[in-house]
């Protein structure tokens, strides 16, 4: 069966009498291209697992079954699980969940699933994302450690640039500081709107994000670089002395000695700061912050 074909859909949709959801995100991929190129990009082996987030009626869960050991996939709308049964029953390595991918815990599963010796190589999680959760579920699997070695999925083309931006540009901004910690971002592939039924308002893209092995910059306590960058960025007009004041609760005078001591221009802005120079200023607000308890 083509799941990727307009008309396998259209079937399936009549059969089923299935609705597609606009409020799930449900826009499926018609172009073989764009699924072989996740798969492929996602660099899944044959002893790997793949955790698909969202699997529609199939269509790159079958594709990531005949290159993996095993899937998951975790779909939340129930009215897919029996069309799901119908699409995937020649695969025997493949499990649907259904729950929210958000309410999910991923590292339970890939436990689970190493536990049973249902797969010996890496940890792949791929998907064409509900464009409407992408950022949650992306910085949820990252900052809850999920065990992956990579994260492949499909994004509406402005996220994709948001979280790929570098320091300077005008898309740079929290969501690239804090991916770009987790991880090494690379784009594979654009993906124009008229690919998906139905057809989307924007243009996509598929991003790998290789998630790393060890941590870019050396922080004395995580939470207090994000404040940095969520402080940084909530104001990004603003410069680093003023958009930074009450961070953690310091002072405009404890923020002016920290970039004093971490070497930063207090007139810069959140925008012009690369990694190293954040965790610079996290690892002396932290500094003061202790000092500050100890006083
Ligand atoms: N993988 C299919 C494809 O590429 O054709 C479908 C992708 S469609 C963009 C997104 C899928 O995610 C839909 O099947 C939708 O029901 C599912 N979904 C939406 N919200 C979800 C959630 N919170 N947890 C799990 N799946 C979700």
């Amino acid at each position: 069966m083509k799941l990727y074909s307009p008309s396998t859909i259209a079937d399936i949709r009549e059969r089923y009498n299935f609705q597609l959801s606009r409020s799930l995100g449900q826009n499926f991929i018609t172009d073989r291209s764009i699924i072989e190129r996740i798969v492929e990009g996602a660099g899944v082996g044959e002893n790997d697992l793949v955790i698909e987030i969202g699997p529609g009626i199939g269509v790159l869960t079958a594709e990531a079954a005949e290159a993996a050991a095993r899937v998951i996939a975790v779909e939340i709308d129930s009215k897919l699980i029996p069309i799901l049964s119908e699409t995937l029953a020649e695969y025997d390595n493949i499990k649907v969940i259904n729950q929210d991918i958000l309410k999910t815990d991923v590292n339970k599963i890939i436990e689970e699933e190493k536990a049973a010796g249902n797969f010996t190589g890496a940890v792949r999680i791929i998907g064409n994302l509900p464009y409407y959760i992408t950022t949650p579920i992306i910085m949820g699997l990252l900052e809850s450690g999920v065990k992956a070695d990579s994260i492949t999925v499909m994004m509406q083309k402005e996220v994709a640039d948001r979280i790929k931006a570098s320091p300077g540009s005008k898309t740079y901004g929290a969501i690239s500081a804090a991916v770009q910690y987790y991880c090494i971002v690379e784009q594979i592939a654009s993906v124009p709107k008229e690919v998906f039924v139905p057809r989307p308002k924007v243009d996509s893209a598929v991003l790998n994000l290789h998630i790393r092995k060890e941590k870019p910059v050396e922080l004395t306590d995580e939470k207090m670089f994000f404040a940095c960058i969520r402080s940084g960025f909530g104001q990004r007009r603003k410069t680093l002395l003023n958009s930074l004041t009450g961070t953690a609760g310091l002072s405009k005078e404890d923020i002016r000695n920290i970039l004093s001591t971490a070497g930063i221009d207090p007139v810069r802005r959140a925008e012009t700061l690369n990694m190293e120079e954040f965790a610079a200023i996290a690892n002396e607000a932290a500094a003061c912050s202790r000092r500050q308890r100890n006083e």
